[in-house]
């Protein structure tokens, strides 16, 4: 299938690796010109050489930064000559017990997975409206569905961005012009996200590894962790001309873990 993407430009953030990175390879092979932003040069680096190996044709800029921050977010969209598609992500909170976060970790939190996002979105969305096509889509986590307790920084915060998208995409300004807002939900994939929390959660219970690890996929119905490129094709097919009248929704990709109807 042809997905009707070449020549256009994406703005990927924290793209370096894990699902970012999938989803800016997935992008790549679309014919996308992609920026991809993350804190650190040399992984970013290393990322775009993989890049552009995939398409010799495709440009692929770097933009070192923290997406969480202004400068960070203003270098972002000063790479990008126009954003037709806009891959929104950054790391996730930590895990804990709300009773020991403090005002200052709440606010880096919604900054980081709702505020963030936000300001992204309305840097780009009106451009995108005049003319006439634009895809943008939020990076957030099955939590949203299904509240992971020792994640309530990441329960609230992309809660927030998930009841902003509901009422934005449904503007007919947006979706009347060709421009698609959708969430995705990780359920687990296996990241260096994914590993520093089996990790966690290993050392914290003092047993090994590969016990907490295959413990998490066993309770998975499909019997493994998700593939990040199997996360980037379907991120790349929200962005098609195809998905066009797709938006506005949470759509889950957890292998079935989900225990829900709906
Ligand atoms: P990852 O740790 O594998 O990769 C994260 C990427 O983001 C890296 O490239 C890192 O350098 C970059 N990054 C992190 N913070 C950044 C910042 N402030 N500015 C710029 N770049 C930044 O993580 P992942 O597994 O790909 O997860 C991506 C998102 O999806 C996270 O928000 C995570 O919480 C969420 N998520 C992941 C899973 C999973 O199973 N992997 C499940 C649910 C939700």
């Amino acid at each position: 299938m042809n997905f009707h993407l070449s020549g256009r430009w994406a703005l990927v953030c924290a793209a370096s690796k894990g699902l970012g990175k999938a989803c800016a390879k997935a992008l790549v092979a679309e014919g996308v010109n992609v920026v991809i932003t993350a804190r650190h040069a040399e992984a970013l680096e290393l990322t775009a050489t993989e890049l552009r190996e995939i398409d010799e044709e495709v440009v692929v800029r770097t933009v070192v930064g923290d997406i969480t921050t202004e400068q960070g977010r203003a270098d972002a969209l000063a790479g990008c000559p126009q954003i037709d598609i806009l891959i929104n992500n950054a790391g996730g909170p930590p895990p804990g017990d709300f009773r020991n976060w403090s005002r200052d970790q709440w606010i880096a939190a919604v900054d980081a997975n709702m505020l963030t996002p936000i300001a992204l979105i309305k840097a780009t969305v009106d451009a995108m409206a005049e003319r006439g096509f634009g895809r943008i889509v939020n990076i957030t986590s099955g939590a949203v569905k299904a509240p992971i307790a020792e994640l309530g920084l990441s329960n609230g915060a992309r809660s927030g961005l998930t009841g902003f998208v509901a009422g934005l995409a449904r503007q007919p300004k947006l979706a009347g012009r060709n421009v698609t807002i959708n969430n995705l939900l990780p359920g687990a994939f296996d990241t260096d996200r994914l590993r520093t929390a089996t990790q966690a959660a290993a050392d914290s219970t003092g047993r090994p590894f590969e016990q907490v690890y295959d413990e998490r996929r066993r309770g998975i119905p499909a019997g493994r962790f998700g593939q990040a490129d199997e996360f980037g094709a379907f991120c790349a097919f929200v962005c098609s001309s195809q998905a066009s009248y797709l938006t506005g929704q949470n759509i889950l990709l957890d292998g079935g873990a989900y225990a829900g109807t709906f």
